[in-house]
C-alpha cells in the first residue's frame, strides 16, 4: 500500500480569466504548481492516487474562453481522472478506478427521477468539489459512484482517464438519443476530443449510417477508419450549401434525406449548430453535445411541423460508466489512435496546444511532481 503523503501536489488554476479593462479582449488564467493540505477524509470517500487527467475543452473553457467555474480560484481544474484508491473506505482499498466527471448527490428528487447526471447538488472535480481537480497528485471523492477498473489487460491505467468524460458524454448521448440498430445519424463535429467517440459510440450502439461533419480534413478523413460511413466537411461554405450537400450524398447512396435522422451536435460552434439546426427535419432528433455561448436563432415551428425533438445532454450517470468502459476494453471503442499521454509537467504547453485546436490526440497528463 502507497503511504499517503501530507500534502496533494498540484497544478493550480491561481487566477480565472479576465477581461482586459481597455480592450475588452479575454485574458488566459494563471496556473502555478502548489501544494494544498492533504485534507481529512469525512465517511464515504476516499483518496485517489491519480494516473490520469485529460485535458477537455471544458477546462479550457474555464481558462480561456470565461466560462466560470462553480468553485472560485484559486483551485484545480480537470475532471477526467483514473487513479488508484490509497486511503479511506477499507472496501475500496488498491482498487483502479475511474472517477465519474459529475457525481450526483443521490438523495434528491432529481437523482430519484433518474436523472442524477443533472443532479444540482452534483460534484464535479476541477469545478465544484471542494478546490479539488485532476491535474494533481491526489484527489479525494465520495466513493459510492466509482467505476472499478478490471481486466484492463495491457491498457495503462492512465489511458482510461478518457472514460471519465469523453466516452461516457457520448454513451449518455446515444442513450438520450435512444440510438437504436439501424439508426441514421449525423455527427457534426466529429473529428473532436468528443466528436470522434460519438461517432465511434453510434456504431457501437448499432447505427446503420453515420455522417460525419467537421472542418478538420485531416481529423474528418481518420473517422473513416473509425465508424464514419460518410464526410462532410463545410469549411468555407453556407449552411445551405452544405444541406444541398447531405442531400446529394444521401440521394447517392439510397438513403432518405428528410426524416428519421439522429443528429448529434457536437462542435460547441455557430457554424456547427447552424448546420445541425438545418439538417432536422421529419420525425428526427436533435441531441444537443456542445457548449458555446451563441445565441441561436431557429424557428420553434418547425419542430410542431416535424413532429421533431431537441434534446439537452449533460455528463452521464455513474451507472453508465461499467457499460462505457466495458466498449473501450472490448475494443469495440478505440482509444489508442486518440489520446496521448504527457508529463503533467507540460501541463501550460499542453493547455496552449490544445487552446489552438491543433492537436490531433485528446491529452492526458500524468502526474510527475
Ligand atoms: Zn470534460
Ligand atoms: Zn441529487
Amino acid at each position: 500500500m502507497t503511504s499517503v503523503p501530507d500534502v496533494i501536489q498540484t497544478w493550480q488554476m491561481v487566477q480565472p480569466w479576465t477581461k482586459d479593462k481597455e480592450t475588452g479582449e479575454k485574458i488566459p488564467g494563471k496556473l502555478e504548481k502548489t501544494t494544498i493540505p492533504m485534507p481529512e477524509l469525512q465517511p464515504g470517500e476516499v483518496l485517489v492516487e491519480i494516473a490520469g487527467c485529460g485535458v477537455c475543452h471544458t477546462d479550457l473553457g474555464y481558462f480561456y474562453y470565461g466560462v466560470p467555474t462553480v468553485n472560485k480560484p484559486p483551485l484545480t481544474l480537470g475532471h477526467e481522472i483514473s487513479g488508484r484508491v490509497v486511503a479511506g473506505e477499507e472496501e475500496w482499498l488498491g482498487k483502479e478506478v475511474i472517477v465519474p466527471a459529475v457525481m450526483p448527490c443521490n438523495n434528491c428528487p432529481i437523482c430519484d427521477a433518474g436523472r442524477g447526471n443533472r443532479c444540482l447538488a452534483q460534484k464535479m472535480p476541477g469545478n465544484s468539489l471542494g478546490i479539488y481537480g485532476g491535474f494533481s497528485s491526489h484527489i479525494p471523492v465520495p466513493a459510492a459512484d466509482l467505476c472499478v477498473v478490471e481486466n484492463r489487460g495491457d491498457v495503462p491505467l492512465e489511458r482510461l482517464a478518457v472514460v471519465a468524460d469523453a466516452i461516457t458524454t457520448p454513451y449518455q448521448a446515444a442513450t438520450r438519443a435512444d440510438l437504436q440498430k439501424g439508426d441514421r445519424v449525423v455527427v457534426v463535429g466529429a473529428a473532436g476530443g468528443v466528436g470522434s467517440y460519438v461517432v465511434q459510440m453510434a456504431k457501437a450502439f448499432g447505427a446503420g449510417t453515420v455522417v460525419g461533419i467537421d472542418i478538420n480534413q485531416e481529423k474528418l478523413e481518420r473517422m473513416l477508419q473509425y465508424g464514419a460511413d460518410y464526410i462532410i466537411n463545410p469549411a468555407g461554405k453556407d449552411v445551405k450549401t452544405v444541406r444541398d450537400e447531405f442531400r446529394a450524398l444521401c440521394k447517392e447512396n439510397g438513403l432518405p434525406h428528410n426524416y428519421g435522422w439522429k443528429i448529434f451536435e457536437v462542435s460547441g460552434s455557430k457554424g456547427g449548430q447552424e448546420i445541425a439546426l438545418a439538417l432536422l427535419s421529419f420525425i428526427g432528433k436533435l441531441i444537443w453535445v456542445g457548449f458555446s455561448t451563441n445565441v441561436n436563432e431557429y424557428s420553434l415551428s418547425r419542430l410542431m411541423a416535424f413532429d421533431a425533438e431537441i434534446i439537452g445532454t449533460w455528463g452521464c450517470l455513474p451507472k453508465h460508466y461499467p457499460k462505457a468502459l466495458e466498449l473501450v476494453l472490448s475494443k469495440k471503442i478505440q482509444i489508442e489512435p486518440f489520446v496521448e499521454t504527457r508529463p503533467m509537467s507540460t501541463i501550460r504547453e499542453t493547455f496552449e496546444e490544445a487552446h489552438s485546436g491543433k492537436l490531433m490526440k485528446r491529452i492526458v497528463l500524468t502526474p510527475d511532481f
